[in-house]
């Protein structure tokens, strides 16, 4: 599935400690690969990996986060961006509110105006009536009878008719004389589009007017959902879309093209045959489940939030110049400290994360790391070569530590040091893609 397919082509990014040049564009490639094969419009998916290149590519490697990891975190966020970026909220306004259901044969409208009814009674304490526009089958309103006693709403029918714009306006009237606060009224859909059932929900909506129309729309039916999707919008100008059926197998990718294609929000999913099982559509959720990487989305975003941008030009100066020395070092413990959970962070800051990587983290860890530092004289700290055995050795007295752990810092910071001048190589971006 999409998810899978995403983790693979961010294996590289996810890579153990290593800090690699990143060769974004293989990357980038794997992505925009996964996304066609879970059915995401050519067009958006070239669109996608576009927006992501140039953000990446403008972005300063020296924060407090890998290339990789803000690279997932790039990703995320236009993936959320994608697919609306907010929550979009039904308009409930109007006595009674009607909403309009929307679709194909076998999409889930009467399953989720069921499950809509159940929602908005119990956790919006709305007092709906349920409508059975479906005059072609008797069994789809037995579907929705059945359905409304199950969550104990009433429903709406009249047997002997063929006119689903007159039932409409009926169980409206009846909805105000009643004082029912919500309308909501499921029609006839047919297998593929027709004319003659574009026409008819048309006519539905010319004489009731209602706050909202969904759409609804089986996520399994991939590319075909997002042509559907286009069709119906171009008939009725909906305000909504419901995803059905994204629970197993589905592929999803249909989530991320219909709000691009069509430009209206996803509003619910449907996950289940069960009465329960309906979301409102959170597109930052969307996309953490589509990556599989939350926590890495909200470690970075943390880090990016207490990372000093002028401390991290500073430091890539020194870096460079093959100056970082203690004094910078024990400013990145600072920055570690201040980030709170260590465990975490610590291997996300340049330099440091590797030089305590032997070492069980906890905010004891940097307190000897410390020590060793303020033992050594202003001199020593800003010029590291001066660290003779003698010096050493005074050293680990005052600090109350040992030669070996002097000496194994002084090597792990050699080897940091090293690295970073490697990695940096005087570049401030992520390097230009090759194509
Ligand atoms: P309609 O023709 O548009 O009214 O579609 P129905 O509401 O009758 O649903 C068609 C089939 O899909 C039924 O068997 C439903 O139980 C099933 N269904 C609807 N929504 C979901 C869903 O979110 N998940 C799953 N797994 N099945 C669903
Ligand atoms: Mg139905």
């Amino acid at each position: 599935n999409l998810s899978e397919r995403l983790e693979r082509s961010f294996k590289i990014l996810k890579g153990e400690g290593k800090i690699t040049e990143i060769n974004v564009a293989e990357t980038l490639k794997d992505v925009r690969k996964a996304l066609l094969d879970a059915d995401v419009n050519y067009k958006v998916a070239k669109n996608f990996t576009d927006t992501v290149k140039e953000k990446a590519l403008g972005q300063n490697v020296l924060t407090a986060v890998k290339p990789s990891q803000l690279m997932v975190k790039i990703v995320h966020d236009e993936l959320a961006k994608l697919m609306g970026g907010e929550t979009a909220e039904i308009n409930l306004k109007g006595q009674p509110a009607v909403i309009l259901m929307s679709g194909l044969q076998g999409s889930g409208k009467t399953t989720f105006t069921g499950k809509l009814a159940r929602m908005l009674k119990t956790k919006k304490g709305k007092n709906p009536l349920v409508v059975a526009c479906d005059v072609y089958r008797p069994a789809a309103i037995e579907q929705l009878r059945v359905l409304a006693e199950q969550v104990g709403v009433p429903m709406y029918c009249e047997l002997d008719s063929k006119d689903p714009v007159s039932i409409a306006q009926n169980a409206i009237k009846e909805a105000k004389a009643k004082g029912y606060d919500l309308v909501i009224v499921d029609t006839a859909g047919r297998l593929a589009i027709d004319e003659q059932m574009m026409n008819e929900i048309s006519a539905i909506k010319e004489a009731i007017n209602p706050q909202e129309i969904l759409f609804v729309v089986d996520s399994m039916t991939g590319q075909d959902a997002v042509n559907t999707a286009k069709e119906f919008n171009e008939r009725l100008n909906f305000d909504g879309v419901v995803l059905t059926k994204l629970d197993g197998d589905t592929r999803g990718g249909a989530a991320l093209s219909i709000r691009t294609v069509v430009d209206k929000p996803i509003k619910f999913v449907g996950t289940g045959e069960k009465l329960d099982a309906l979301d409102q559509f959170h597109p930052e959720r969307m996309a953490d489940r589509i990556l599989g990487m939350g926590d890495i989305v909200s470690l970075v975003e943390r880090a990016q939030e207490q990372y000093d941008e002028e401390e991290a030009k500073r430091l890539h100066k020194k870096i460079a110049k093959n100056q970082f020395d203690f004094n910078d070092f024990l400013t990145q413990i600072a920055q570690i400290k201040k980030m709170g959970n260590l465990k975490e962070l610590a291997s996300m800051i340049p330099g440091v994360g590797k030089a305590i990587k032997d070492i069980d983290i906890d905010d004891n860890a940097f307190k000897s790391i410390e020590a060793i530092i303020y033992s050594m004289t202003p001199q020593e700290r800003s010029n590291p070569a001066l660290l003779n055995g003698s010096r050493r050795t005074r050293i680990a007295k005052g600090s109350g530590t040992n030669i070996q752990d002097v000496n194994r810092l002084l090597k792990q910071f050699e080897e940091t040091r090293k690295m970073m001048k490697m990695i940096t190589g005087g570049n401030k971006t992520i390097p230009k893609l090759k194509r």
